[in-house]
C-alpha cells in the first residue's frame, strides 16, 4: 500500500493541462487565466498629482513656514482630465487636482492643507517635504508583466486586465467531472429512506467541491453493484475530463468498481493508500480522463477529494498553487484518535485567538458522519507513525474555509 504523498505525487504526474478559451473580462472573474498578459502602456502614462494642492518648483517654497509663508502668483488651474498649458516659473504655482497632468516646470505639490489662497495668489504655509507626484509608469510600466499565466482571476486581476485595456482574455476551459454513486443501498435524494436503504448526499457534496474547484459537475446518476450496470454507467463519463465514482473500491463481495473501471480501459496507478478515511482509494487513467474510484462514506468522500481531485483539477487548469493552506494550529482537545498506521484527516474547526490557530476536533470522528464535516472549517492531518496528539500539541492542519478570528 502507498503513503499520501506517493498517491498525491502519481495523481499529479498524470495531469496534463487542459484547453483554453476565450472570455470576455467580465465573465473571467474565478477563471484561471491561460496566457501571461503584458501592458502595451506606461500605467499611469503621465506624471500626476497624487493630491489636490499647487504644483510649484521646490525650491521656491523651501523657506516656506507659517510664520513666513512664501506668496506665489496663481497663473493657471488643471482640473483631472485636462492638460497644463503653462510653465511654472519660479515666483508661479498652479492649482492641482488629483490624477491631472504635472505641468511643466513644477517638481512638487504642495497640499492643500498647507495653503491659504484668494484665488489669484496662494501662500505656502511649510515647505515640501514629499513630492506627491505619481510617476508615468509607478503602477506597471510599458513592456512589463501584469498577470502569469495560471494565474487565479480575482477582482485585482480583473480590473488589472481592464486597466491594461484588455477586453478579451485566455482561460482555462472549466474540466468537467462526472460523478457516479454507486451502491445496491443508495437511492435518490427525493426518495423516502426504508431499512436498508440511504439516500445519495455523495453526489451533492461532489457537486459543490468540483464547482468550488472551478469545475462543472455532471452527475451520472446512481448504479446498482454489478459489473454490467457499473460499466455501462462508467462508459458515459469518459468523454469528461475527470470522473469520480464514490462506493464500491474496497474488498467487500460486491465492490466490482475498481474491475469494472479497468474493463472500461482503466490504466490502474494505485489501489489503497495509506489514509484513513479513505484507504480503499484507486486511481488512474482512461484515455485522457483522470478516473478517481473513492469509497462511499461521506467523510472519505471529501478527504478524498480535498487530497487528491482538486489537486489534480487545480493543475489541470495550470494553477501553481494546487494546495490548500497548511498551518500550525494548537490542539484544545484533551486528545484525538490516531493510532499511526495510516496518515489520519480528522474533522477540525480552526479559530484565531490571539493570533495563534487553535483547533478543536469536530463531532464523532466516523467517515459516515457528514454531519462532522459540517460543522468542521479544517482537517488535522495526523502523519503517519506519529502518537496521537494531546491537548497543547501543535498539529497540522489544512484550512478548507477561513477560520473564526477571535
Ligand atoms: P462502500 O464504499 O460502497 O462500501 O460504502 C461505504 C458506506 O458509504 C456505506 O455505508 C454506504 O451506504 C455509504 N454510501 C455509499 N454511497 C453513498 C452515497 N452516494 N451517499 C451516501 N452514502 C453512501
Ligand atoms: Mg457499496
Amino acid at each position: 500500500m502507498i503513503c499520501v504523498e506517493e498517491a498525491e505525487k502519481i495523481v499529479l504526474d498524470s495531469v496534463t493541462r487542459i484547453d483554453s478559451e476565450e472570455v470576455r473580462i467580465t465573465e473571467a472573474y474565478g477563471r484561471t487565466i491561460a496566457e501571461t498578459v503584458m501592458s502595451d502602456d506606461d500605467i499611469p502614462c503621465y506624471d500626476n498629482s497624487a493630491m489636490d494642492g499647487y504644483a510649484v518648483r521646490k525650491e521656491d517654497v523651501a523657506s516656506a513656514s507659517q510664520d513666513s509663508p512664501v506668496e506665489l502668483e496663481l497663473i493657471e488651474e488643471i482640473p483631472a482630465g485636462t492638460i497644463p498649458q503653462k510653465t511654472v516659473e519660479a515666483g508661479t504655482a498652479i492649482k492641482i487636482m488629483t490624477g491631472a497632468p504635472i505641468p511643466e516646470g513644477a517638481d512638487a505639490i504642495v497640499i492643500l492643507e498647507d495653503t491659504e489662497s484668494d484665488g489669484s495668489k496662494v501662500k505656502v504655509l511649510a515647505p515640501v517635504t514629499k513630492d506627491h507626484i505619481r510617476p508615468k509608469g509607478e503602477d506597471i510600466a510599458a513592456g512589463s508583466r501584469v498577470i502569469e499565466d495560471g494565474t487565479l482571476l480575482r477582482s485585482q486581476e480583473i480590473g488589472m486586465l481592464a486597466s491594461v485595456g484588455r477586453q478579451q482574455i485566455k482561460v482555462a476551459r472549466r474540466p468537467r467531472v462526472a460523478i457516479l454513486s454507486t451502491g445496491d443501498e443508495v437511492i435518490p435524494h427525493d426518495q423516502p429512506l426504508e431499512r436498508g436503504k440511504v439516500r445519495n448526499s455523495n453526489a451533492f457534496t461532489l457537486r459543490g467541491l468540483i464547482q468550488d474547484a472551478g469545475a462543472v459537475p455532471i452527475d451520472l446518476g446512481i448504479a446498482k453493484d454489478t459489473k454490467n450496470e457499473l460499466r455501462r454507467a462508467l462508459k458515459r463519463g469518459l468523454n469528461a475530463d475527470l470522473l469520480i465514482t464514490s462506493g464500491g473500491v474496497s474488498v467487500g463481495e460486491y465492490d466490482f468498481v475498481k474491475d469494472a473501471l479497468e474493463e472500461v480501459g482503466m490504466e490502474l496507478k494505485y489501489w489503497k493508500v495509506q489514509m484513513k478515511p479513505g484507504k480503499p482509494s484507486v486511481f488512474g487513467t482512461i484515455g485522457k480522463t483522470l478516473a478517481f474510484g473513492l469509497p462511499g462514506n461521506p467523510v472519505s468522500v471529501m478527504v478524498g477529494f480535498e487530497v487528491f481531485v482538486r489537486p489534480a483539477i487545480l493543475k489541470m487548469m495550470g494553477r501553481k498553487e494546487v494546495r490548500r493552506p497548511l498551518v500550525h494550529a494548537i490542539l484544545d482537545d484533551e486528545k484525538v484518535k490516531h493510532k499511526g498506521k495510516r496518515r489520519s484527516f480528522v474533522c477540525g474547526r480552526v479559530r484565531v485567538a490571539a493570533g495563534a490557530f487553535h483547533v478543536t476536533v469536530r463531532g464523532p470522528q466516523g467517515s459516515g458522519m457528514l454531519r462532522s464535516m459540517s460543522r468542521a472549517n479544517a482537517l488535522l492531518v495526523l502523519p503517519k507513525d506519529t502518537p496521537a496528539p494531546q491537548k497543547g500539541d501543535t498539529v497540522s492542519v489544512l484550512l478548507l474555509d477561513n477560520p473564526r478570528i477571535e
